[in-house]
């Protein structure tokens, strides 16, 4: 049975709206999912990152997926492979980053995967664009609304860069 899974894309490297389209494209390419609604783009200072680090575009992508939750990483490290990125673990501009914020209502942690994604919360780049696909969301592990660990101040870092994107396929 297909889960709903959350991804978010992001990226400060390069030309970075082309970076996010073509990593939607190969997303839509991975077997076993089917894209369901992609957020708009989002612009916001890097946060967590180096000093200097140029600003990140961000989206979300809401997805159906038929297999295992360490299946779907392997995909994306093969997309971030793909379009170049050599730079796993380290703080520093990155051409594309895909991570698994949700994956159904499964709490998961494993030596590469923690899901639903541990910084999620303290992220509006990856909040803003989530709740603007789904805003009922419910946190899984603390089984409360997303939403409420939003606060308007915080949602204002996330500047909307594009919003005609966001579609159902
Ligand atoms: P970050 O995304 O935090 O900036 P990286 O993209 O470099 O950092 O990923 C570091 C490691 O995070 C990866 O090797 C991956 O195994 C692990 N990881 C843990 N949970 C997740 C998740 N939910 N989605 C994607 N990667 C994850
Ligand atoms: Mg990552």
């Amino acid at each position: 049975m297909a889960e709903t899974v959350y991804i978010s894309l992001g990226s400060n490297m390069g030309d970075r709206e082309k970076n996010l389209t073509a990593a939607l494209v190969s997303l839509e390419a991975i077997p076993g999912l089917e894209i369901i609604a992609t957020s708009g783009i989002y612009i916001s200072e890097a946060q967590d990152m180096d000093a200097d680090s140029p600003d990140f575009m961000n989206q979300v992508v809401m997805a159906d997926f038929s297999f295992l939750p360490a299946e779907l990483l392997d995909s994306l490290e093969r997309i971030e492979t793909k379009m170049g990125r050599t730079d796993k673990g380290q703080h520093k501009p990155r051409v594309i980053d895909l991570d698994i914020l949700l994956f159904g209502d499964q709490i998961i942690e494993t030596d590469r995967l923690s899901i639903p994604h541990r910084k999620m919360l303290s992220r509006p780049f990856v909040l803003v664009p989530l709740l603007q696909i789904n805003p009922e969301l419910v946190h899984p592990v603390l089984e409360e609304p997303i939403a409420d660990h939003l606060t308007d101040k915080d949602s204002e870092k996330a500047i909307l860069f594009k919003d005609h994107v966001a579609r159902s396929i």
